[in-house]
């Protein structure tokens, strides 16, 4: 038996539409359970909405994870791990395991498990927990890994996260410790630090945007801005590039990059710069590129800055339509939470009246397969992009 919340009349809707984030102020009263235990979700009238982790701190109060309508006796091994391999399945079906072995396992709501984020590299699984309950599972987590053959076991957490009170630091809670391993993605190498890499340490949404600029890179000049990894490097440059510039602020990030180069053997026509792109956009020459990447961190991190942010993109974008070749091909992301796709598309939009140029869309890019949205939780489509033609 699980404790109850109980939502206020008229609070349903979103719940019967199965969305999986119960605000505070849609509960009857203010609820002092523990910190992450399992709480059944009742409507007004007393019929039961679900079952979710319960948050005491955070305007989220409940984070569901079953929208059953019977009571469950009890949430157990079995149940946690059904969710764990039934992604595992659904990523057997999308990706090409021959050539590809990493992926994201687990993608939080995108499937049906929040505050849970699996990605797997290699043999390696790296854990992000975002809530308390999911760390008051983490052995069912962990077993139901080792189930699928995974070897180590590496939990990677945000640094700070006072609300949920997550407390679990870097460790591996299971297998041989490593910071760095060599995953293959399309049939390219990729060092992957664990330890200092930023998220689980490596961007696995930009896979299939990244094999879209191998297809288009042949006999081009390259910029690849915000490089981190050098993904999107060593992809043009397997594509045939006939140059690659590589530009990030951060000296971890450029020798990252230049590693990725090297281990691909792709060093001939790169070049890698520890620069703000900021300045590098507004100071390049005109008509060098004639692909350019944009594919910054997160600008807005909270709805109170989505104005500084759009800034930033707007900036960054109108800097790139001003300089790119005619008849160049710009891939511009937002990887931002808080500013939708058809924001992002005004944003864009924007810079474009402002640049004076022709540009038409040819593409609307997210994120790989294996980050599926939950239709119910459209706030799971957070990586936005656009291949644009700019004459
Ligand atoms: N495109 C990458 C992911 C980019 S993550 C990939 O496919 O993996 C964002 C990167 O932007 C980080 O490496 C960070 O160091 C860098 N960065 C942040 N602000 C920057 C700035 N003003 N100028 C250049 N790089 C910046």
């Amino acid at each position: 038996m699980y404790k109850i919340l109980k939502l206020k009349k008229g609070r349903e809707k979103s719940v019967m539409n199965k969305h999986p984030w119960i605000f505070s102020g849609a509960l009857q009263e203010k609820y002092h359970y523990t910190n992450g235990e399992i709480v059944e979700l009742q409507t007004f009238d007393n019929t039961i909405a679900g079952y979710g982790f319960f948050s005491p701190k955070s305007q989220i109060s409940c984070r569901m994870f079953d929208f059953a309508d019977k009571p469950v006796e009890l949430f157990d091994y079995n149940y946690f791990k059904k969710k764990i391999t039934n992604a595992y399945y659904l990523r057997k079906k999308l990706i090409n395991f021959e050539n590809t072995n990493c992926f994201r396992l687990i993608h939080a709501e995108g499937d049906f498990f929040p505050g849970l984020i699996i990605d797997i590299y290699n043999d390696t699984a790296v854990i992000q927990v975002l809530i308390k309950g999911v760390e008051l599972i983490i052995d069912f987590i962990k077993q139901s890994l080792i189930e699928l053959d995974i070897k180590r076991i590496c939990i990677k957490n945000p640094e700070s996260n006072d609300i949920e009170n997550v407390s679990i630091p870097f460790s591996f809670i299971y297998g041989e410790e490593t910071d760095e391993i060599t995953v293959l993605e399309n049939n390219i190498q990729c060092h992957v630090n664990l330890r200092s890499g930023q998220k689980t340490g490596f961007f696995l949404d930009q896979r299939d945007n990244r094999q879209l600029v191998r297809e288009l890179a042949k006999d081009k000049s390259v910029l690849n801005a915000f490089s981190y990894t050098g993904g999107f490097s060593v992809y043009a440059a397997k594509g045939n590039a006939k140059e690659v510039v590589s530009v990030d602020i951060s000296k971890d990030a450029t020798e990252m990059t230049t590693k990725n180069i090297l281990l691909n053997s792709e060093e001939k026509n790169s070049f890698v710069i520890k620069a703000d792109c900021f300045n590098y956009l507004r100071e390049m020459p005109e008509n060098h590129f004639d692909v350019i990447i944009l594919d910054p961190p997160a600008f807005v991190k909270s709805a109170k800055n989505i104005q500084a942010g759009a800034r930033g993109y707007k900036e960054i974008n109108l800097q790139a339509m001003k300089k790119i070749c005619k008849n160049g091909l710009l891939f511009t992301f937002s990887c931002s939470q808080h500013i939708t796709p058809d924001l992002f598309q005004k944003i864009v939009f924007g810079a474009a009246a402002d640049s004076g140029r022709n540009i038409r869309i040819i593409r609307h890019l997210s994120q790989g397969m294996d980050h599926p949205i939950n239709i119910y939780h459209p706030e799971g489509e957070y990586l936005k992009g656009l291949l644009l033609y700019v004459e």
